[in-house]
Parts: C-alpha cells; structure tokens; sequence
C-alpha cells in the first residue's frame, strides 16, 4: 500500500493529522494545503508592546482528553514554555442587569457568595438536578429539553443558557446534547490504551506537573500560536521532502475516480492537480459544501450546505492600568441572549495570565455576534461592570465569518452517514465537525488516522 496523504487546511487538525500520519506511517508522503499565507489557522497571536493579544483561542482547557496534545507538546519541546492559567474564584453571568458569580472552585467563601447572589432556592435546585444527571438516560439529543427535564426550565433559562450561548453562541434548544454536553464524540478515548502508544518523557511530566499544578488552562510564553508554528517547524525538520507545505493554495474540487484533487494557487494562472491515496479535508463547514458540489457529491454538499454556521467578532482591548472593579474574581462574563445585549462575553485575559502583559495593565477579550463601533462595546462593558471604563490604549478587532459549525441535534448522526460513504473514496472529514475544544480537535485527528491504520 503506497502512503500519499494530501491534507486540506494548515489548522491544528491539519498539522496534527501531519503529526499522527508519520507516527503510523513513517514512510508516508505529505502535502499540506493551505489556501492563506500562514500555518494556524484560527489560532493567532499578536505581541503589541508587550500585550501578548490572542486573537483566536486565548487558552488550552486542562481536562480528561489530554494525551494525544501532550505527546505532541512533548516531542516539539514546547512543554518548557508551559504558562498556567491563575484560576479565579467565579466566573459571573449577566442576569436581570448585573453580574451574578457562579462559583469556579467550591469553598464556603464562593458557595456563600453564589447564595448571596442567588438565594438558597438555586443551590437547591443544583443539589436536586445531581442525581438526574447521573441517572437519567436520555430520550432526545436537544439539549434545551434535556436540561429542562433535569434543571428546570427556570434553572435552564438562567443558567444553562447563559453558559451554552457565550460558548456556542446558540440557545441550548438549538443544541445537540451529544456534541455539546456528553461528549459521544470522545467516547472511543481510552487514557489506557493510548498510553501504551503515545509515551511521554520523565522530563515533560515532571515539568508539566509543576507548572499546571492547580491550573485549569495554560498558554505558552509566546503565545497559543506558539503551538502549530513549532509543530509546523518540527514536521519540517525531521521530515523534509516527505512533508510539504503549500500556502496561497485552495482546494476547489475532487476527482474521486482518479484520486485527485484540484488546487488553484494564488500566483499561478494553472490549476495544479494531487494525486493522493488518502485525502483528509479540515476546511471549514462553508467550505465543505462547495468542494462536495464542485466534485459532483451533489448530496453530501447539500448536507454541509443546510448546517448553520455562526460568526463572531472578537475584540482585544488593552488598558495601561487596571481598570477591573476590585471585587471582579473572575474568569470573565457571559451574557444571557434574553439580556439582549450585544457583547456575547468577557475574558478577563490579564488576571488569568498577568505574566503576559505588563504590570498594571488589563487586557480583555470581548466576543460579540453583530460588528458595531467600539464605543458601543465599551459602553456595554461599563454597564455591566458598574464602573466608568476609561479611553484603551489599544483596539485589536477580528472577525470570524462563518467559522463555527452550529452543532444542532442530530448533527452527529449526519455526520457519521457522511463520514461512511466519503471513507469509502478515501476521503476523511476533519475533527472541526464534531467539536472546537483543542485537545479534542487533537485527539480526533489522531483517531482518525489510526482507524486508518487499523
Ligand atoms: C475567537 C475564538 C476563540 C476560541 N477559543 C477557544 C478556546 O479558548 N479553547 C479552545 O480549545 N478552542 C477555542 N477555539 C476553537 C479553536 O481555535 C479551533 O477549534 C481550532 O483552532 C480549529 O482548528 P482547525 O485546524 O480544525 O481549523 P482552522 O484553524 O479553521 O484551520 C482550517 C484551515 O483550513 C484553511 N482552509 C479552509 N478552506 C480551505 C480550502 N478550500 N483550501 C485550502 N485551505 C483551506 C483555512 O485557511 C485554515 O487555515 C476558539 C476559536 C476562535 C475563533
């Protein structure tokens, strides 16, 4: 069986998928397309006068699904550059026009405070939910009339909603509850298992146990995009010729009986075709759509062209002086669509990481769905802050079009119905259709190709 892997989109799934392909097959040929000028994708970071701006995702989850990004960060060094997140007290949701904290780590102090802010009703409305939880199996994927069943609509609307929207920027009756609360994507992880295959050194265990001790997230000292440029930068160094790169290249269609797929390259007037015998395609959902009808897969691209996909504007402000209320703990904020607002939420980047920006200063990233002036923005965050936001230093303002596939219910579903009849032309759908969170993008990717190879 010859191994020539052709990869569509230079983003963490599609570098990982790199990664993972030569660890399977070391004797595989690579080529990487990539439609803009750079490796990353949606990770971006931007170093303004010392204010380290993330512009896509401001931070890596700790969590259950770890192993597959930790033997990446491992074999590229990066573990050594580990920056751990300062886990605040609360994260707050805006509720009835003020914030109210829900608690990040359980003490008296956090419980009393939420109790204050909340009444008992609350609390004992999440005590009773518990056993729910846990024992009731659901009937239904929509994950609005799950929670209903086991918090109450009341409960729902107040909290679940305020959680699932500035996350997904959808409401929860919107939402699959396979994809979005119980994780069926991860159900084929096993810690166990992929131990036996990705190993990690002494030194990276001993480092990463120091400095994310007590963590629930971390960066690295440059930066999140510190991540797939040394990945990028490793792939290129150990394997040469076998991995390349195309940039400025997009993937227009496939010819699924010779195995090809057509490229059009920024400079050049010619298309290019690639012969592969695998080819796996992490192009956004918007994307999809148009290389499955320029290919003839009239129906698969009709799929991909009825799944919702959401935008987003983030906005990275910095101040050269603090300008958070004292008592403000948190995380950030997130915002209950029946407020009616227009920022989504808050990231309270520089008391997560104050290392990465200078002292006394702030740095928040505000996500909101419509673009509008700053002074809009600015306005918002001083009403919810209760307190008179002065003028920013500075303004970092991205747009993020289409870029997040709305995880409906019964998305899974459709998607694995797809996933079949694409595998058996050899053509892999990317980790982004089923989840956004980094480390299950990575593991994802990883399966992937080791399904290939089993
Ligand atoms: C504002 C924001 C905040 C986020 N916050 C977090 C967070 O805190 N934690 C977390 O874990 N995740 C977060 N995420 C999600 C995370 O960043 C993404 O899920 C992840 O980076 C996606 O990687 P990917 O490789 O699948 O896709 P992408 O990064 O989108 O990469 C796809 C690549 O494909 C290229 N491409 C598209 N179409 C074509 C084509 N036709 N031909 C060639 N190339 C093509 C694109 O240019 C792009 O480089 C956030 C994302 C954003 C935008």
């Amino acid at each position: 069986m010859s191994h020539k892997f052709v990869i569509v989109g230079a983003g963490l799934s599609g570098l990982s998928n790199a990664f993972f392909i030569k660890h399977f097959y070391p004797k595989a040929q690579i080529t990487l397309i990539e439609q803009s000028n750079r490796v990353g994708g949606m990770i971006v970071t931007n170093n303004r006068n010392g204010f380290i701006c993330e512009e896509g995702p401001r931070s890596i989850r700790m969590g259950k699904y770890n192993r597959p990004l930790y033997h990446i960060l491992n074999k590229i060094n990066l573990y050594r550059e580990f920056v751990p997140s300062i886990q605040q007290p609360y994260s707050y949701i805006y509720w009835n026009g003020k914030l109210i904290a829900v608690p990040l780590q359980m003490n008296l102090q956090t419980l009393l405070q939420f109790v204050k802010d909340n009444g008992c009703g609350d609390v004992l409305n999440v005590i009773k939910a518990f056993p729910k939880m846990m024992l009731m199996k659901a009937d239904t994927d929509n994950l609005g009339e799950y929670l209903d069943q086991v918090l109450g609509k009341k409960m729902t609307e107040k909290y679940a909603e305020s959680v699932f929207y500035g996350i997904y920027g959808e409401s929860v009756y919107n939402l699959s509850k396979g994809l979005c609360y119980s994780k069926s994507h991860m159900k084929g992880y096993d810690e166990q298992e992929i131990k036996k295959e990705l190993s990690l050194d002494q030194d990276f265990e001993q480092i990463r146990d120091e400095k994310l001790k007590g963590a629930n997230s971390y960066r690295f000292k440059n930066g999140v995009e510190s991540l797939p440029k040394s990945l990028h930068a490793y792939l290129k160094e150990q394997y040469g010729e076998e991995y390349k790169v195309q940039l400025n290249s997009k993937a227009k269609r496939i010819d699924v009986n010779t195995k090809e797929l057509i490229v059009e390259n920024r400079d050049e007037q010619e298309e290019q075709k690639l012969n592969y015998d695998y080819l796996i395609l992490n192009a956004p959902t918007h994307q999809l759509s148009q290389i499955m009808i320029n290919s003839n897969l009239n129906k698969i691209g009709d799929t991909f062209r009825g799944i919702k996909c959401n935008s987003l504007v983030t906005r990275n402000i910095c101040w050269d002086q603090k300008i958070l209320p004292q008592e403000f703990k948190g995380f950030g904020y997130l915002i209950n669509p029946k407020q009616e607002q227009v920022i989504l939420g808050m990231v309270a980047d520089s008391l997560s990481f104050p290392s990465q920006y200078p002292q006394n200063s702030t740095n928040l990233s505000i996500m909101s769905i419509y673009d509008v002036n700053d002074h809009v923005i600015l306005n918002e965050l001083s009403k919810h802050l209760g307190v008179k936001i002065p003028e920013p230093k500075e303004i970092i303002t991205k747009s993020w079009s289409k870029a997040f596939t709305r995880f409906s219910p019964g998305h899974q579903e459709e998607m694995k119905k797809i996933e079949q009849e694409l595998n058996a032309k050899n053509i892999i759908i990317g980790a982004n259709n089923y989840t956004l969170a980094i480390p299950e993008l990575v593991y994802l990717s990883y399966s992937k190709i080791k399904q290939l190879y089993l």
